[in-house]
Parts: C-alpha cells; structure tokens; sequence
C-alpha cells in the first residue's frame, strides 16, 4: 500500500487511516502527537517529535510520507516582507509572500503553479498555467516560512499564483487543515480567497457553509475596461459577476465585502470609472481596497502616481463605502500583488 501524505490531511483524517489500520489501540494519542509535532513544531520527519515512541514512529512511517516542497530562496523587503520561492517535485516555481502586520504575520500563498486567466495586469498570468496544487503543497507554503522565519502565521490569503476558485476542492481541503485545532489553528475568518470571478463557484461558495472570506478581484467597474483587462469576463460577464457579489454579501449580512480595484495609469483612475462604480456598486456594504499598479516587465500598463490615487479616491468617499489604497507589500524583491512569477517570464 503507498503512504499517504501527511500534510494533505486534517486531524479527523489521520485518525480514520490509523484506526482504519487497526494503529489506534493504544488510544488516539498517536494522531494527536503526530499531528501537533508536524504542524505545532514544524517537524520534518516523525522521529524528531518529542515524545513518540520509536513503534510509533515506526507505524506513522509505514503509513504516511512528510511530503515537503524545496525551499530555493528568501528574499527580503525593505518592508521586512518575504518572497519565499518553492520548487515542486516536477520543477514547477511557486511563490509566497509573508507580510508583517503590526504584531502579526500573513502569509500569501500559491493555489496553482502559474494561471490560465492571463489577467493583463499579472506577471503570473504571463505564465500561463503549469498545474494546480494539490492540498498538502499549499499547506507546506505555511509549514515552511513559519519553520525559517520562526513566527506563527496568523492570517492566510490566497492572492498568491493562481486561481484558487480553479483549484476549489485543493484549497479547501488546505484550509480545513490550515484550522486544524491541533495545527497551525489559523482562523477562518482570517483567511481570504481572492477570486477574479469564477462565477459558478461563487454561487457554490455562497450555498456552502465555508466561514473563510472571498475576495473579489473587480479590477475596474467599467465593463469594457474589465474586459480589456481580464479576458476571464468573456467566459463570466461583468453583470453576472456583480449579481454573483451581491448574492454572496447577501448571505453574510455582518460582514463587508472586499473588492480590489487597481490603480492604473490613464486607465481605471477617470470620471467614467466613479460613474461605474455608482451605477454598478452602491447599495451592498462593500470596502474598495485601491492597489496601485506594481511594475511587471513586458506589460505597457503604468503605474500613476501617489498624488493621483489619493486625489481620486478622495472624490470616491462621498458615495458613503470605505476605501482604502494598498500598497503592496515586498515591490522592490517583486513580492507586490501581480508581481509572483516575474523572474519566471
Ligand atoms: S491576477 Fe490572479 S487570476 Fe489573474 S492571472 Fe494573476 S494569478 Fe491569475
């Protein structure tokens, strides 16, 4: 029988393989040992858990692999955040970005390696799509910076390479481990989903009892803008992906909705873009996250000024929804939002 990977599985998995097994006669503990050892400790073999006695190392060896991605290099920010660049078993890059906040720590991981939606703005959609992760491969994102950096990871998005709505059942799976009681215990509501509009599985999200966060990606309220600028709206059209973003504010009445517009030169910073934003958005409660443009080589789109974004969104606060301009953390080691992937190209 082949071992099963550790990392893909929550708690309540590995004690159903262990007693499936007939391995939990001496009571659940081993599941539990195992398990906090490899998520709590960051553990890379079972043998370096405190307290496991070598049969029951023997019976975790026999039964399940500590599959681990290869860590290739650290890169440091200005900011203090890191891009972290891993290689997957068949040569495959993916990266992640831990981003400091106050006293706390957010990692931004990788759901694919690369991305078929070639969003223009986007170094990974450049790429194209390699493959999708499997759940263990995300969760070893976490596993690993918390290990090298020595923090406990806080906070998960999923606004790192790839599309997570096109990975649904792998990053779901990851999420229910990344909350494992007796692991990494990262909070559902501290991990947001960042989506470009996949639709239908919006509307599979919103019917779920999923507690983590979506993100939406609406890039720019003008339709023909959007367009231009993610070719995923001429499979998904802009007013089904609205109807799709009211349906999931619906369906969480406490909480606000995050939509991440980006700042672009001479493009989505116009009268015709708070236009839009009136006539399209008004009326759920909705925070406007505003991220300037970062650099990617190869795209013609530029990044405006600061003075520009912050006059421009100062004409949007008498519509009555909060917004905020992000600055992407790590730019100067191309760690900002679109930049994942560009040493790739
Ligand atoms: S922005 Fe997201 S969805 Fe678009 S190409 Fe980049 S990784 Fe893919």
């Amino acid at each position: 029988m082949g071992l099963i990977s550790f990392k893909d599985l929550h708690l309540d998995e590995v004690h159903d393989v262990l007693g499936g097994r007939g391995l939990l006669d001496r009571g659940p503990l081993i599941a539990e040992q195992a398990y906090r050892g490899v998520h709590g400790q960051f553990a890379q073999r079972f043998a370096d858990i405190r307290g496991l006695s070598h049969r029951k190392v023997a019976r975790l060896d026999d039964t399940f692999s500590l599959r681990a991605l290869t860590l290739e290099s650290v890169h440091e920010a200005d900011d203090r955040s890191r891009r972290y660049v891993f290689r997957l078993d068949d040569g495959g890059v993916v990266e992640s970005v831990l981003i400091p906040r106050h006293a706390r720590w957010s990692l931004c991981v990788s759901s694919q390696a690369g991305c078929a939606l070639g969003c223009r703005f986007c170094a990974t959609g450049m790429l194209g799509l390699k493959r999708s992760l499997e759940p263990w491969e995300i969760v070893d994102q976490v596993l690993q910076v918390g290990r090298h950096a020595g923090v406990r990871v806080d906070g998960v998005v999923f606004m790192g390479m790839g599309e997570p709505l096109q990975n649904e059942g792998a990053v779901f799976q990851a999420c229910r481990v990344l909350s494992c009681r007796e692991g990494l215990q990262v909070s559902p509501r501290k991990i947001q989903i960042s989506t470009a509009g996949v639709v239908p599985a919006i509307h599979r999200y919103t019917a779920s009892n999923h507690r983590m966060d979506l993100v939406f990606s609406l890039v720019s309220a003008v339709p023909e803008k959007r367009a231009l600028l993610m070719p995923i709206q001429k499979t998904y059209g802009f007013h089904e992906l609205i109807d799709a973003i009211r349906a999931y504010a619906a369906s969480r009445p406490k909480r606000h909705v995050t939509l991440e517009y980006i700042a672009i030169k001479d493009l989505t910073l116009g009268d015709d873009d708070i236009d839009a934003i009136r006539e399209h958005l008004v009326g759920f409660p909705f925070i406007l996250d505003v991220i300037p443009l970062n650099p990617v080589e190869g795209s013609s789109l530029e990044t405006p000024g600061r003075e520009e974004v912050r006059a421009w969104t100062e004409r949007l606060r008498p519509l009555g929804f909060p917004v905020k301009v992000r600055l992407s953390a790590g730019q100067d080691r191309l760690a900002g939002c679109g930049q994942l992937g560009a040493t790739l190209l």
